[in-house]
């Protein structure tokens, strides 16, 4: 049974949000803790890139790991943004991304739109775990013609979510916090941990 682990990422709101959600049964510590130095995420997919983060951060730490990749992958573009989602577009802007990502699918019909959010969660129990805990959650839409909504961040705007006919943006932040790829990710984690 782990007690404690520690995030691998920087953001506060993903610690907070991790916290909330396993601090009943393991104590979350942050990355930021034990070392400020971001591994290279020089994988091709969202796992790699997870198991990367999260074994640096066991090597840093000396404790169990966890880290996440997330992103939004586009059939028409063959999953592209995909791993390179947040800097799609050259810097980390979210406005460029998103007009980068209509002009790329400015000829592709509605049917042909779809695209998925995908959170990889990796946690190894030390560095060289040869057998890491991973888990994918996949929020499956598709890609609007125009922005739409408010709220969230990244691609949000533009991902049409069919449940409820509306864009992510339009969705206040407690319901998409139910229905999104980490959401997805985190239930499966909680499963392969015996807390759910
Ligand atoms: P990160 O894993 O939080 O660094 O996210 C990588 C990038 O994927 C973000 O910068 C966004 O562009 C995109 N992304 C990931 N999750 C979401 C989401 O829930 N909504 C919109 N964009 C997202």
């Amino acid at each position: 049974m782990i007690e404690e682990l520690v995030l691998a990422s920087h953001n506060a709101g993903k610690l907070k949000e991790l916290q909330a959600m396993l601090g009943a049964h393991i104590k979350v510590r942050s990355i930021a803790e034990f070392s400020s130095v971001e591994p290279d995420e020089t994988g091709l997919s969202f796992v790699e890139n997870a198991i990367l983060k999260a074994r640096h951060a066991a090597r840093v730490s000396g404790l169990p790991a966890l880290a996440d990749d997330s992103g939004l992958a586009v059939d028409a573009l063959g999953g592209a943004p995909g791993i390179y989602s947040a800097r799609y577009a050259g810097g980390k802007d979210d406005a460029a991304n998103n007009a980068k990502l209509l002009d790329a699918l400015k000829d592709v019909p509605d049917a042909e739109r779809g695209a998925q959010f995908v959170c990889a969660l990796a946690l190894v129990r030390h560095a060289d775990d040869p057998l890491p805990i991973l888990c994918e959650g996949l929020w499956p839409g598709r890609i609007l013609h125009t922005p739409r909504g408010e709220q969230g961040f990244g691609y949000d705007p533009l991902f049409w979510v069919a449940e409820r006919q509306c864009s992510s943006a339009e969705l206040p932040a407690a319901e998409k916090n139910q229905l999104s790829h980490r959401a997805r990710a985190m239930a499966l984690l909680k499963q392969r941990l015996g807390l759910a």
